[in-house]
C-alpha cells in the first residue's frame, strides 16, 4: 500500500468532502442519493479516486442517480426470473449462479443489482445449504458461478468450506467467481484465500475492472499472486459513459488486463438499473468503439460485446456485425471497414 492511502473506506457523504471527491454544498442531495443507494469506497479506491476521475465517475455519488428514465427497471437482467431456491439463478441449463453474499468492497454507482446489493450481507445458512442441496441433486450443472455481491468479501475460512463443499460435487467440474476484490481491495487476496480456492481442480476467477487507473501497483500484484498460484483469470468490464466510452480508454485497460495474464472475456452494455441511465451509451456507439479496436488490438485482448437482455432472456454478443447474408452468398467487412464477397461451399 503507498504512503497516501487512507486507512478506512468512505462510507459517508462527509468522508468524500474531505477527500475533495464532492463539494460540500451538494451534501444534502449526495445524502439523499446515498440513502437511496449505498455508498462504500475501499481506502485503495478512495485514494485513487483523487487522481483519476475514470475510477471517481464509478464509486462517487452524483444528484444524476435520482432521475428515473422509462426503461429503468429494478431487476435489470432477471435474476428473479430463474431462482429456483433463494439465492441462486439457474438460467442457463449447465452452470448456475450462486449469489453467497449481498455485500461489496465498493458499491458501483451503475451496479446491475443496485436494488439489492448491500442489504442483508450472508445468504443465510439455511439457504445456502439449500443452495448447495439442490446444486448436488441437478447433475446437469456443471459450473457453479459464486457472485454477489462480492463472494470475496467472505472470509477465507467461509470461503474455504463453500469451495470443499462444492468440490465434493461430482459433476461440478467448474468454479468460477466473479469479484471486484483483487481491484478493488487487493490486500483480501491472501495466501489462505488462494488455498481455499485451489480445493476445487478448475477455480477460474473474473475480475469486474473498468478502467486502467484502477490497476494500481497493489492491485497488480493481487493479480499476479492468483495468476501464480495457477488460477486462470478472466476479465469483465461494463462500457460507462465519461469513464470508458472511447476505444483509447478500453485499449489502454485491456492491453494492461493481457500483460497482468488476465483475458478480457466480456465487455458488458451497461444494464437498465434504476438512476443509472446517466453511464448508458448507445448499442452503436458501443460497435463502433469494438470495430475501432478490431486489428488494433491482438485478438486474444478483446472481449466479447454482450447485452445481457433485460427480463432474464440471457446474455448474448451485439456486435458490430461482420457478415451480411444474400441470395448469392456473404458479404464480410474487414477491420478496415471494406467489404469482400464470401461464397459457401455448394451443399453437397
Ligand atoms: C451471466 C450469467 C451466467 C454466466 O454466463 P456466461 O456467458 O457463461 O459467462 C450464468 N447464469 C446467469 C444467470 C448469468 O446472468
Ligand atoms: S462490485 Fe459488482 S455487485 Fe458490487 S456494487 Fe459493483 S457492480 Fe454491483
Amino acid at each position: 500500500m503507498d504512503g497516501n492511502t487512507p486507512l478506512r473506506p468512505a462510507q459517508t457523504i462527509p468522508d468524500l468532502v474531505a477527500d475533495g471527491l464532492t463539494l460540500a454544498e451538494d451534501t444534502p442531495v449526495l445524502t439523499r442519493v446515498a440513502q437511496d443507494f449505498r455508498l462504500r469506497l475501499t481506502p485503495q479506491m478512495r485514494a485513487a479516486s483523487q487522481l483519476s476521475e475514470g475510477i471517481a465517475r464509478q464509486f462517487v455519488p452524483t444528484a444524476a442517480e435520482l432521475i428515473e428514465r422509462p426503461e429503468d427497471r429494478f431487476d435489470p437482467i432477471g435474476d428473479d426470473t430463474h431462482a429456483p431456491v433463494p439465492g441462486l439463478t439457474h438460467r442457463y441449463p449447465d452452470r448456475v449462479i450462486l449469489h453467497v453474499t449481498k455485500t461489496c468492497e465498493v458499491y458501483c454507482r451503475f451496479c446491475f443489482r443496485r436494488e439489492t446489493v448491500g442489504d442483508t450481507g450472508h445468504l443465510p445458512p439455511d439457504q445456502l445449504e439449500a443452495a448447495i442441496a439442490y446444486i448436488a441433486r441437478t447433475p446437469a450443472i456443471w459450473e457453479v458461478i459464486l457472485t454477489g455481491g462480492d463472494p470475496l468479501v467472505l472470509s477465507a475460512r467461509r470461503i474455504a468450506d463453500l469451495v470443499a463443499r462444492l468440490a465434493a460435487i461430482p459433476h461440478v467440474g467448474v468454479l468460477r467467481l466473479h469479484t471486484r476484490v483483487p481491484v478493488v481491495a487487493p490486500d483480501r487476496i491472501t495466501g489462505a484465500l488462494i488455498a481455499a480456492l485451489k480445493q476445487h481442480p478448475s477455480v477460474w476467477v473474473v475480475v469486474h475492472t473498468n478502467h486502467a487507473d484502477e490497476l494500481t501497483d497493489d492491485a497488480r500484484a493481487a493479480l499476479a499472486r492468483l495468476a501464480d498460484a495457477g488460477i486462470p483469470l478472466l476479465s469483465q468490464s461494463v462500457l460507462l459513459r465519461g469513464v470508458n466510452d472511447s476505444a483509447e480508454a478500453l485499449e489502454a485497460l485491456f492491453r494492461a488486463l493481457i500483460r497482468l495474464r488476465v483475458k478480457p472475456y466480456y465487455l458488458h452494455h451497461c444494464d437498465l438499473a434504476r438512476g443509472a441511465g446517466h453511464f448508458r451509451t448507445t448499442i452503436e456507439e458501443g460497435q463502433a468503439i469494438m470495430a475501432a479496436l478490431r486489428g488494433r488490438l491482438s485478438g486474444t485482448a478483446l472481449p466479447t460485446y454482450v447485452l445481457d437482455i433485460p427480463g432474464g432472456y440471457g446474455k448474448v454478443p451485439i456486435g458490430p456485425e461482420y457478415l451480411a447474408q444474400d441470395p448469392q452468398g456473404w458479404t464480410v467487412t474487414d477491420p478496415n471497414g471494406q467489404p469482400h464477397r464470401y461464397e459457401d461451399p455448394e451443399p453437397r
